[in-house]
């Protein structure tokens, strides 16, 4: 029986795919964006500890699909009455695919509808695992800029590439690109219009844009971990506003959208 490892179930999103949306936090993650909020996922597979109120906690708990599921189903009346259902999210999704897409095929097969959150940051062969059972694909696009993304943050983009694409031309995806707007890092005039040329190149007509925020700083000192955005103030609305008219003016259809 596979089983995957999982951070946290969180109810009740509205931020992550239509709907009222279960979220599936899955440990693991390739990358090592220096904005993270969830930084408690990054690298392998495997359990964490950090401190919380002084006191060691574990973090990560091994699974099965049905014990997930069985938690997932508890809102089922929120998914119907709003179009949402199962989210899955990271660390990055896609480090554990074959739970992952397990975990996708038990919902559907219930009826509830599947979505998940990636950088699309590994091999299309993992990637392909979890395509035919996602009914929504949120892709962060980060940095755009090879050498950039790979120094920065540790991303190879022409996998991400791929992978997007792949996404694209299965018909049966609603895929959905975000960015999160970091400043100095995604906030860059020349990175933003990469974004924009990169869509419009691939027939892109919606972009949902995710403002920057501090929700995870606390997570950091938890971990005992250095944060480089500690003292990176937020966007103002009229930067956000700008970034969304500047995209608007490419004719894409903006949507800002949660936090990054
Ligand atoms: S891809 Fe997401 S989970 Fe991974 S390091 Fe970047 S922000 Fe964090």
């Amino acid at each position: 029986m596979t089983k995957g490892l999982v951070f946290t179930i969180q109810r009740y999103s509205i931020h992550d795919g239509t709907g009222i949306r279960t979220m599936v936090f899955l440990m693991g993650c390739p990358l090592h964006c220096p904005w993270c909020s969830n930084p408690e996922s990054q690298g392998t597979v495997q359990p964490k500890v950090w401190m919380k109120n002084k006191k060691p906690e574990t973090l990560g708990r091994w699974m099965s699909v049905e014990e997930v599921i069985r938690e997932v189903e508890k809102d089922e009346i929120f998914y119907r009455t709003s179009g949402g259902g199962l989210t899955l999210s990271g660390g990055e999704v896609l480090m554990q695919a074959d739970f992952a897409s397990e975990l996708l095929r038990a919902a559907k097969e219930l009826g509830i509808s599947t979505a998940i959150e990636t950088a699309g940051s590994l091999p299309l062969h993992q990637f392909e695992k979890v395509l035919p059972y996602a009914d929504q694909i949120l892709f962060d696009l980060k940095i755009m800029d090879s050498a950039r993304a790979l120094a920065i943050i540790g991303d190879k983009m022409s996998l991400i590439k791929t992978n997007f694409e792949a996404a694209l031309r299965t018909k049966t995806v609603q895929l959905i690109p975000r960015v999160p707007l970091i400043p100095g890092y995604t906030v860059r005039q020349e990175n933003l219009e990469q974004i924009r040329d990169y869509l419009k190149e691939q027939g892109i007509h919606e972009l949902h844009i995710l403002p920057f925020h501090q929700f995870g700083s606390q997570k950091y000192e938890d971990l005992d971990q250095a944060y480089a955005l500690k003292n990176t103030p937020l966007l103002k609305k009229e930067d956000v506003e700008q970034i969304r008219e500047f995209f608007e003016h490419s004719a894409l259809n903006v949507v800002v959208s949660g936090l990054a």
